[in-house]
């Protein structure tokens, strides 16, 4: 398994990054402590077999009487002389996730290099993606805003007289007749005259089973692989990979036969009557029309056994501008009927050139 060595700060005089193998600081050549956090500056692996031994011989121990930090494989302190007791403290293993490795020490928080120049380059980044959008976002609506503008102020006022009118007038005359009709079902008050079954609709009928063959992919577990998955802390300024095991997967396609459902189209009868009923229907319809001020009715002429059905009417104006421009204007009878022949009014345009509004003087 692949060992790495840690590095450590002292927290006497500040010194980052001691190698794993010193146990005293390279400038104040205090002692490291218990409980020293070690890290991982480079992911170099250790190939030395003298730094390799060194990784496995198990966490250290700190001597009580002087404080120095010691090898798991001597029993006596190498200061002061004194033996390891069974009370002594002993540094801690530690196991870490991938991302959770620790790359500084607590004395290099501010210092790291990569931490410094990661910095800047991420909130650059964070400040450009936004400007974009906010450029794009204003692009659109300024496009916006100017098709509205457009609209609203790209129309005109055109002064103009009423020219003329336009009226219609119709509505429906039903008569009471006898009728034949074909239908489902029988209506009240119509008179059978005959039946026969039709077809009504079709029903799915299942029919039969047919034995097919069709691909499939399956996910098939063919293996499982160890990866590295962390890393632990020996105690003793060094590291180890954590070994984890997980399932190689592989589509695989194999061929299945399966039963497919067979449907028919089965004609559903139902009798289809033929009747006759009495009832009102369009016969004609009765126009009148001008191009005055003065709208009517058409005259009703009706039978005995007809009646007057649906009306319809419609009323135009006229405006004619002072460029010979001519404009139509639908609305109802009550505004139609106040228009006056030669009356000034001045017409909202649209920037489509249509008459929008009209407004008087
Ligand atoms: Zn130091
Ligand atoms: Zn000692």
């Amino acid at each position: 398994m692949a060992v790495k060595e840690g590095r450590w700060d002292c927290q006497y005089c500040g010194t980052t990054g001691n190698l794993g193998r010193h146990r005293q600081c390279q400038n104040c050549s205090r002692s490291r402590p218990e409980d020293t956090k070690f890290y991982i500056a480079d992911d170099a692996e250790v190939t030395d077999k003298r730094l390799q031994k060194l990784a496995k011989v198990g966490p250290d121990w700190v001597c009580e009487f002087c404080g120095t930090s010691n090898a798991a494989d001597i029993s006596v302190c190498g200061s002061c002389g004194a033996a390891r007791e069974s009370s002594s403290p002993v540094q801690g293993v530690k196991d870490y996730g991938l991302d959770e490795v620790p790359t500084t020490g607590d004395m290099t928080l501010d210092e790291d290099p990569r931490k410094s120049e990661a910095q800047p380059t991420d909130t650059s980044k964070k400040r450009m993606l936004p400007v974009a959008v906010i450029v794009g976002i204003a692009i659109v609506a300024i496009i916006c805003l100017a098709a509205v503008a457009f609209l609203i102020f790209g129309g005109r006022d055109s002064d103009a007289s009423v020219s003329g009118y336009q009226w219609e007038r119709s509505f429906e005359v039903e008569a009471f007749q006898t009728v034949n009709e074909e239908d489902w079902e029988l209506p009240a008050g119509a008179r059978l005259l005959s039946q026969k079954e039709e077809i009504h609709h079709y029903d799915q009928i299942l029919d039969h089973y047919e034995t097919r063959q069709r691909q499939v992919e399956e996910r098939v577990q063919t293996g499982t692989e160890s990866y590295v998955c962390g890393q632990r802390d020996l105690g003793n300024g060094f590291f180890e990979d954590i070994q984890c095991e997980r399932p190689i997967y592989e589509t695989q396609v194999r061929t299945e036969s399966y039963e497919e459902p067979i449907y028919r189209d089965e004609p559903v009868y139902q009798p289809l009557y033929t009747y006759e009923i009495d009832k009102w229907i369009v016969v004609r319809t009765e126009n009148s029309q001008g191009s005055d001020h003065s709208p009517y009715w058409p005259r009703a002429d009706l039978n005995n056994d007809e009646r007057q059905g649906e009306s319809q009417e419609s009323y135009i104006v006229f405006f004619t501008d002072a460029d010979g421009e001519t404009y139509e204007w639908e609305t109802t009878l009550d505004e139609w009927q106040q228009f006056e022949q030669g009356q000034k009014v001045i017409l909202k345009l649209n920037a489509l050139r249509e008459l929008s509004d009209i407004e008087f003087p």
